[in-house]
């Protein structure tokens, strides 16, 4: 196996410069004696001395080369959409991070509750932790309640757009991402809503746990029933992205005429094409749409913000 050789004074510079040259075969190990060290090589770069060494195959992973889809939250990272041993051989790669303990195999988001189904690949069997997110905190529980921390962007975006005095009903609210960030800025009340009873007890821990300067009362049950009683708020935020669609009717019966609703929806472009003439046919404006993220290869999860008319 070629290689180069080189005073171990000048190694990292060698190394640097043969990743630059893109001649490096990270592929084997770099070995040394007393006073050189040998980099394997796949061609023979100008201006350096090369030998012919055996080589060791390199276990390391080298993270340009890899290619995988991961969350970390906190202390835990987890991978989606690979098989265990796949997982298992990347979570090395993860576990290179110094605040990771955990590594998870994610084979699916399940259930009403949309939890995760998870398998230990590495680490601490726990599935608790603290996220920091856009300035608050969470408890966060990767089993027992639905968290993703790729909606950070959007979460913020709307915090963001939300005026002091609004009330506001975030119906899927899980362990409070969107009510907390928004309460934090704006005097605000909101009521957040989730079916899952574990959601909704991280979601008071988390009241507690950040300086909001908004209400936010949070209630354990299914908004499609609990909406129904509702009249005359500013905003609904609606995250089910599966099943948004069935509660858009109760959602705007508790509207005020010119109010919002933040609407999310996981699918492809023709039935985006269908959602936006049905929005337009009962009276819903739309404001803004973009996507907040590729979800398979024919959808997206998308943001859609809708005004009801009459104001
Ligand atoms: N908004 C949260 C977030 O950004 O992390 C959670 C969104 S998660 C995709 C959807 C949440 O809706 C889950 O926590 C689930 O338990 C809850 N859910 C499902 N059906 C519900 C219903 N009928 N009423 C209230 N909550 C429901």
């Amino acid at each position: 196996m070629l290689h180069v050789k080189i005073e171990k004074k000048y190694g990292q510079e060698t190394i640097n410069k043969l990743k630059d040259l893109k001649l490096l075969d990270s592929n084997y190990k770099i070995s040394s004696d007393d006073a050189y060290i040998y980099i394997p090589v796949t061609g023979k770069p100008d201006g350096y001395n090369t030998v012919e060494r055996e080589a060791m195959k390199s276990s390391r992973i080298e993270p340009e080369r890899v290619s995988f889809s991961y969350d970390i939250i906190g202390s835990i990272a987890i991978i989606k959409g690979k098989s265990v041993d796949e997982s298992r051989y990347l979570s090395r790669f993860l576990t290179e991070r110094k605040n990771i303990k955990t590594v998870y195999l994610d084979s699916g988001i399940e259930g009403e509750f949309r939890t995760r189904n998870l398998t230990l690949l590495y680490g601490d069997p726990a599935y608790t932790t603290l996220y920091h997110e856009n300035g608050i905190r969470l408890n966060v529980d990767v089993a027992r309640a639905y968290f993703s921390p790729r909606l950070a962007s959007e979460r913020l975006r709307i915090a963001k757009e939300v005026r002091d005095g609004e009330s506001i009903i975030d119906m899927f609210a899980g362990i409070g991402p969107f009510s907390i960030l928004i309460a934090k800025n704006r005097m605000c009340n909101i009521i957040a809503i989730d079916k899952n009873p574990a959601a909704v007890e991280l979601l008071n821990k988390n009241i507690g746990l950040n300086r909001i300067m908004g209400h936010i009362t949070a209630i354990a049950g299914d908004s499609g029933m609990l909406v129904s009683e509702y009249s005359g708020f500013d905003r609904i935020i609606m995250n089910l992205p599966h099943d948004s669609i069935k509660f858009l009717p109760v959602a705007i019966d508790a509207i005020v005429p010119g109010g919002l609703i933040n609407y999310y929806e996981i699918c492809d472009l023709d039935t985006l094409e269908s959602r936006m003439e049905y929005f337009r046919e009962i009276g819903l404006e739309i404001v803004y749409k973009r996507i907040v993220h590729g979800f398979s290869k024919y959808q997206n999860m998308y943001s859609i913000e809708l005004k009801k008319s009459g104001r």
